[in-house]
């Protein structure tokens, strides 16, 4: 989007009189926690404005303001993204408009099963509340604390629950957003049958900032069990991981959840105060969470003889999830270069040849200044593993990336699972979507935001 520069200067004047001066920052420092991603990765210059608004009418004239002077705009909430979403990366003036302020949770629907909030909420608030009416989100991460309803929505987040009641698109009911037009758009209506038309509040979901800025959700709400069970399960191979799952799920209990660990993730985070609770060392764990008692699913996992050691407990099992939990944080700590993070899915029968596959790329790297050493976790149950390799020498990493991403399609997978691609991935779209697919995504950015002001630079070129 090309910049007026005599209308940029302007700008944060403009943006101080919609949403007051102590909601405008221009300083460097001050804006710097917003400039910089949770992984230290990616940066905005020290230029980006950013402006935080009240509510949805401030949203919408911050959104004019910035499309009369041609400075683009990046949405962020939370900013835990993983993919640099969130930062900006275009060389003029550009904006970070923070959702954080726009924090309001409303009243439980107990009828329709639904909480009307601000982009801004943050999962875990949204949570307790759901809590004080018996019910619950259907998703939930390990960033539940900064995350926001907003960025979970434009990222389609995923988390440990997919397996249960599907992603953060299936989550919304009714949405709010404010559009490139300075519009507001809005379908709010607590149903769960809605057929006119396009599913509008679908397509937001997952646009990552480049369609529209979310301003309030209707959150869809589930009834939480009234018992579950957790369980690590040590394991020789990734397929006997697998076998536990779908043998837990054939018992009648609804696995929950179903996340796989390596000796490796297991000796970091042990090392990091998450004791691993098996007795002894296993190649490979899987945490199992099912509706159920803990007796139950002991006694699945007696019947299984693929099982080398296990650990159960009765729900929430903070100790046992902890251990599942630390991953993230505790490969950002111990690598000496930037950590290569890939979020990726396959076919359930890839997912053997995933991991035996990105162990073989890494393995193949110059031990400088170590070995480089993947740590691999995930949502085993969806197919879905976080590929971390940490100590990848310096200057081999978009090699490494690439070698990865192409393994992944050429197992039939995707190149994003549930973090989204952000500026991360966008060199590699193409992979898994043909030329008819590409076109029409073009199409709907071009038809909703045909000057580009939304996140340029993210997901597509
Ligand atoms: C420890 C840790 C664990 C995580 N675990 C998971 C996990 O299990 N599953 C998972 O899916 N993700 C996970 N994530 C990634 C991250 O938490 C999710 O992507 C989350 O949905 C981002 O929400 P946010 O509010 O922080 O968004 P941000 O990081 O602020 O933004 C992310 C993207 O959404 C856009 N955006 C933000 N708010 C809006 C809005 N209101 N309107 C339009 N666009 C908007 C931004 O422009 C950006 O492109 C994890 C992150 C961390 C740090």
């Amino acid at each position: 989007m090309p910049t007026d520069r005599a209308a940029t200067t302007a700008l944060p004047t403009a943006l101080r009189r919609i949403v007051g001066d102590a909601h405008v920052l221009t300083d460097p420092a001050t804006t710097e926690s917003y400039r910089t991603d949770w992984t230290g990765r990616w940066r905005s210059p020290e230029s980006t404005v950013v402006v935080r608004p009240a509510d949805t009418a401030q949203t919408a004239a911050v959104v004019a303001a910035c499309a009369d002077a041609r400075v683009p705009v990046t949405p962020q909430g939370g900013n835990t993204g993983l993919v640099g979403g969130a930062q900006p990366s275009v060389s003029g003036p550009s904006v970070i408009l923070s959702t954080r302020r726009m924090a309001g949770i409303g009243a439980v629907d107990t009828a329709d099963r639904c909480i009307p909030v601000g982009a801004g909420a943050v999962l875990a608030d949204v949570r307790a509340a759901a809590r004080k009416a018996g019910l619950t989100v259907g998703v939930d991460l390990a960033a539940r604390d900064s995350a926001t309803i907003g960025g979970m929505v434009a990222t389609n987040a995923g988390g440990v629950h997919v397996i249960r009641y599907g992603s953060m698109r299936a989550q919304v009911l009714g949405i709010e957003a404010v559009t490139a037009a300075g519009h507001v758009f809005r379908r709010w209506r607590p149903l769960r049958k809605d057929n006119v038309g396009y599913d509008l509040p679908g397509l937001l979901a997952g646009s990552e900032g480049t369609l529209a800025v979310i301003t309030a959700v209707l959150v869809r709400l589930v009834v939480p069990a009234r018992r579950t069970a957790v369980a690590v399960v040590g394991v020789n191979h990734v397929a006997d991981a697998q076998r536990v799952v779908a043998a837990v799920e054939a018992s009648g209990a609804p696995v929950h959840a179903a996340e796989l660990m390596t000796a490796t993730g297991l000796g970091l985070v042990g090392r990091a105060g998450a004791r691993n609770p098996l007795r002894r060392d296993v190649p490979y764990a899987v945490l199992v969470e099912c509706a159920g008692t803990p007796d139950l699913l002991a006694e699945v996992l007696d019947e299984q003889d693929r099982v080398l050691d296990a650990a159960v407990e009765p729900g929430p099992a903070h100790r046992l999830w902890a251990v599942r939990e630390r991953h993230t944080e505790v490969i950002a700590e111990v690598s000496q270069t930037p950590v290569v993070k890939l979020d990726v899915t396959v076919p359930s029968a890839a997912m053997s040849d995933l991991v035996a596959g990105v162990e073989r790329l890494a393995a193949d790297l110059p031990d400088s200044p170590r070995p480089a050493t993947p740590v691999l976790f995930g949502h085993v149950g969806d197919g879905n593993l976080h590929v971390n390799i940490v100590d990848v020498p310096r200057g081999r990493q978009d090699e490494i990336v690439d070698a990865v991403l192409r393994l992944v399609d050429a197992l039939g997978g995707s190149i994003s699972a549930e973090h989204g691609v952000g500026r991360a991935k966008r060199a590699w779209i193409e992979l898994g979507r043909d030329a008819v697919d590409l076109a029409m995504m073009r199409a709907v950015k071009g038809a909703l935001d045909p000057d580009g002001l939304f996140n340029p630079g993210a997901v597509l070129a």
